[in-house]
């Protein structure tokens, strides 16, 4: 290249990034966060997942002379993050404790001989004075903080090893630091400014709004029934997350939806003997279209960008558990679902767990608030992710058109009377029984538990026939949420009326109800449609369909080759794109978005065979 060339090439930073990574522009806040790190600021940045938070180090790594030294908490996060940079021709390593010692050393002398361009370190490896030493040595261009919040206590993933990287801001003060992470509550965000002495460093926030994502809730009735459907309608061929309670059920879960859909589905939960959890995570990432059923053990340290949906069979523990696990699906920004079923007895359960735990109250009570949150968020009749987006103190002035409230409005009814009979029949059953005995004593059901305590002789016995079973458990539901019956702990179960129920019975005060949209697959081929108007794969022609599925094989194949996962070679949007434009030669192949020079060499002809071949037919 002339020496003109170079110097017309105005901007550093947007050259590395079309050239090294493909891409052609930065994405949101990313272009002033990477200029200001290049310029040596200190930078605490709160991002959504999938926002594109590793570009913000990665960048500035590659313009600044020297290494990046890059702590992150997960060795399987490292790996990833380090197999891709590679893909993309940049000269990158980790350490931590899966490398051994000799595979360690060789990375050691390689920093020592100036040879990395970045250093994937895990936060206790990297205060140990032997490193600590090997570093003054090196040229540091700078340090990146990778899932800060693990600093606070007050978030679920503490390490405490993350509490010693205040030594960075002594021992390096020229060296500038750049602190990301998804979790953005204000208390979490104080914490790692102060743990981690980012004091003066720039705050840089994003919308934490994941656009792509369509938020679904749907009222409990056969729940795997329900699963199988969605998955069958909306992605019978993609990678997704089924999230359990409990062990048990992930087990049983996984063994059915497999036997149902002829398809590959993978348990994992904390219960499983570490080296077969381990091979099904790998599955997982380095497959094509595996479903994982899942506790929550699982997702931390999963950046697979394809992941198209996570369903939530159980309700999670709150809207921040909620978001945190929705957001692993469509990191590449390509649309998902976030999927949930939830009914009377999700809450019930909840309640109970709570209540009986032995947390002092005023934990108790925070965790009561964020329940009714979740409760809140599951009943809404308004845009569901105007509700989420609020909860953490965001405002979306317009309902997104993107959820199951914005397809199909839910309907509010006057329900004051139906919330009159289902009071006044736990009230007149001695406060103590669950949904299930209620909705018999109102339908006039005469079953041997409504015999053996004379409930038929009650006035409220058989006096709301007018519902099916399924109506008036969508009645309860919104009780409980509403906070107009409460789960009496002490009784197993037992819904007891609150203080706020005796305005309803005794007539003062009206109740509106939201009407469960019918069951069935009307809403299921709508979004279908919405998710084809969206440009996902689904869009695609007959012919583009078998090319896009070529390519993925082809991919497929190249990954297993160099046992890395299929996205770090090419992204799905990638991909997607190649179907599109449908590139003949190298030149045009180049000019995709996630296509940089490296990639050209690597794979150009790989895949413009694949794309010659179906041109031709
Ligand atoms: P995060 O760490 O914030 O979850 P990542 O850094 O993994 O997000 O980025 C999410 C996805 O977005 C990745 O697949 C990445 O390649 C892609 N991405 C990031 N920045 C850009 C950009 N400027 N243009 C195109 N794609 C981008
Ligand atoms: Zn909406």
């Amino acid at each position: 290249m002339s020496q003109a060339l170079l110097f017309a090439e105005q901007d550093p930073a947007v050259d590395v990034l079309r050239r090294v990574f493909g891409y052609p522009q930065f994405r949101g806040p990313q272009a002033e966060i990477v200029d200001h790190v290049i310029r040596g600021g200190d930078a605490l940045v709160l991002m959504p997942t999938g926002g594109g938070k590793s570009l913000c180090y990665q960048v500035p790594a590659l313009v600044r002379p020297g290494m990046a030294v890059v702590v992150s908490p997960l060795i399987a996060l490292m790996r990833d993050q380090v197999d891709a940079l590679r893909q993309l021709g940049v000269s990158a390593a980790y350490l931590n404790s899966s490398l051994d010692w000799r595979e360690a050393q060789e990375v050691e002398r390689q920093i020592a001989a100036g040879a990395l361009d970045l250093v994937y370190v895990a936060p206790e490896r990297l205060v140990t004075p032997r490193f600590l030493e090997l570093l003054a040595r090196t040229e540091v261009c700078l340090f990146a903080l990778d899932e800060a919040h693990c600093v606070s206590q007050w978030g679920h993933d503490f390490r405490p090893e993350y509490l010693q990287l205040s030594i960075l801001a002594e021992r390096f003060p020229e060296v500038p630091r750049i602190a990301l992470t998804a979790t953005a509550d204000n208390q979490t965000r104080a914490d790692i400014v102060q743990r981690l002495r980012l004091q003066d460093a720039e705050v840089f926030i994003s919308s934490f709004d994941r656009p792509n994502i369509t938020y679904r809730v749907v009222p409990k009735r056969e729940p795997k029934r329900q699963l199988l459907e969605f998955i069958q309608t909306n992605h019978p061929e993609d990678a997704g997350i089924v999230y359990c309670l409990s062990r048990a059920k992930v087990e049983d879960t996984a063994e059915w939806l497999a036997r149902e859909t002829g398809r590959e589905v993978l348990p994992y939960h904390a219960g499983l003997e570490p080296g077969l959890r381990e091979a099904n995570q790998d599955r997982f990432t380095k497959g094509e279209g595996v479903i994982v059923c899942a506790t929550v053990a699982f997702g931390m340290g999963i950046d697979k960008p394809n992941v198209r949906f996570v369903a939530h069979l159980d309700l999670p523990k709150s809207l921040e558990a909620y978001y945190q696990e929705t957001g692993r699906a469509g990191r590449d920004g390509l649309p998902a679902t976030a999927w949930m079923t939830y009914g009377v007895q999700d809450v019930v359960t909840l309640r109970q767990m709570l209540e009986q735990s032995e947390a002092p109250e005023e934990i108790k009570r925070v965790e009561r608030a964020k329940l009714e949150a979740l409760v809140g968020y599951c009943e809404c009749a308004a845009c569901r992710r105007q509700v989420l987006l609020n909860y953490f103190g965001e405002t979306l002035a317009e309902p997104c058109g993107n959820c199951d409230t914005c397809f199909e409005p839910v309907e509010t009814f006057d329900g004051t009377v139906l919330a009159q009979k289902a009071l006044s029949a736990a009230y007149r059953t001695g406060q103590r029984f669950g949904a299930g005995h209620l909705i018999d004593v109102l339908r006039g059901s005469a079953t041997e538990k409504v015999g053996k305590f004379g409930h038929d002789k009650l006035k409220t016995f058989g006096c709301g026939t007018e519902l099916s079973k399924q109506e008036w458990q969508a009645v309860f539901r919104q009780l409980i949420a509403s906070g107009l019956l409460e789960v009496d702990h002490e009784s197993y179960g037992g819904l007891r009326l609150t203080p706020g129920a005796v305005a309803v019975v005794k007539g003062g005060q009206s109740v509106r109800l939201r009407r469960d949209p019918a069951a069935g697959t009307k809403k299921s081929l709508r979004e279908a449609r919405a998710r084809r108007d969206s440009g996902a794969p689904a869009a695609l022609s007959e012919a583009d369909d078998r090319l896009w599925h070529a390519l993925k094989a082809r991919r497929l194949e190249l990954a297993k080759a160099q046992g890395v996962p299929p996205y770090v070679i090419f992204h799905d949007s990638t991909l997607l794109e190649m179907v599109r434009e449908k590139p003949r030669d190298a030149g045009h192949f180049a000019g995709l978005p996630g296509v940089g020079s490296r990639k050209v060499e690597r794979y150009g002809d790989a895949f413009l065979a694949v794309i010659r071949a179906h041109v031709q037919h």
